[in-house]
């Protein structure tokens, strides 16, 4: 499948590094055909049908700008730190990929872009490797920066980047409900109490668990999904934007094909955003770890595959459906 000769030490996949450039909408077309009686609107789209495609601003120029003209941007905020000594250019190929969505967001289909303001575009991931899988890229850092740099060296850029995030978890949280919270048992609770059932209807084997709170006029809380969300980026990353990672945890999914991906977000590869800012040691043995050649464990149960791939995409995939149950 890999078409480049640049699969190196970096290189999570060839797919990704070739791949990025998007040819149709038709990106989403997993998404849509799930087995729902519901149009295939998803809660990325539904949220953003009720304002603009366009959110607040970190500052207030800069915006739907081809990135080739770097020159006068001079923003409030310090996130074009080295704009300009950068070679910047018009081709989006390879390593450059995500380029494409931050010079003109507005091109892609919404399946592909699900909003973007001036200092951010979110994506869906192309090779998404979990149920839920996008990215958040930052308009105003050159591409080819070191990004663990950025986000350490510029606090303003940090907590910028964390608030966006969070927005961005949420939709993702959203966006799982919609998927998963009527198999989910915390949800269905919650859900039958709305209906105003006491837990009659339940599927066979179900148990009806009884609400405590009734007397007390409460709701159950149901699925927190937001904590089924991680945020991250990589310590070596293949593409050359900076992008980080908003994705549900469960790892299931068919882009994930063999253990470099498994490993990329499993490991201290992977770096969650609120480890930020992080002190030099914690730098350097996260960029000079062996994660790629670490035994693969289960994100849920700890269980060791060591190398054994097949063996842990049939046990992720029994994982997967115990997840979406809780
Ligand atoms: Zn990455
Ligand atoms: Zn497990």
């Amino acid at each position: 499948m890999s078409t480049t000769g640049s699969e190196g030490e970096e290189a999570i996949t060839g797919d990704e590094i070739t791949g990025t450039v998007i040819e149709s909408s038709s990106g989403a077309a997993t998404e849509a055909n799930t087995t729902t009686t519901k149009p295939p609107r998803n809660a990325f789209a539904e949220l953003m049908s009720t304002k603009p495609n366009k959110g607040q601003s970190l500052s207030t120029q800069g915006h739907k700008r081809r990135a080739s003209s770097p020159s006068s941007s001079g923003p409030a905020t310090s996130l074009t730190a080295s704009a300009t000594n950068k070679n910047k250019k018009r081709s989006f190929a390879g390593r450059d990929g995500l380029g494409a969505y931050i010079a003109d967001p507005a091109a892609f289909p919404p399946s592909r872009v699900i909003y973007y303001n001036d200092d951010f575009v979110a994506i869906r991931d192309l090779y998404p490797k979990s149920a839920v899988h996008c990215l958040l890229l930052p308009r105003k850092v050159p591409a080819d920066v070191e990004m663990f740099e950025v986000v350490r060296s510029d606090p303003a850029f940090l907590a910028a980047a964390q608030a966006e995030a969070a927005k961005l978890k949420q939709l993702v949280a959203k966006e799982l409900e919609r998927k998963f919270g009527s198999g989910s048992r915390s949800s269905a609770l919650r859900q039958r109490v709305l209906d105003g059932g006491g837990g009659e209807q339940l599927e066979a084997g179900e148990e009806g668990e009884e609400w405590e709170g009734k007397k007390d006029g409460k709701l159950p809380p149901g699925r927190d999904w937001a904590k089924e969300v991680k945020i991250g980026l990589h310590s070596n990353p293949s593409m050359n934007h900076l992008h980080i990672h908003v994705l549900s945890r469960d790892m299931s999914s068919e882009s994930l094909k063999h253990k470099k991906h498994y490993n990329s977000f499993t490991t201290n590869f992977f770096a969650d955003l609120d480890a930020f800012p992080m002190d030099d040691n914690e730098v350097y043995a996260r960029k000079h770890s062996n994660w790629s050649s670490q035994d693969m464990v289960c994100w849920r149960c700890g269980k060791n595959f060591t190398n054994k791939f097949q063996k842990l995409k049939e046990h992720l995939a029994e994982e997967f459906e115990k997840w979406k149950r809780e």
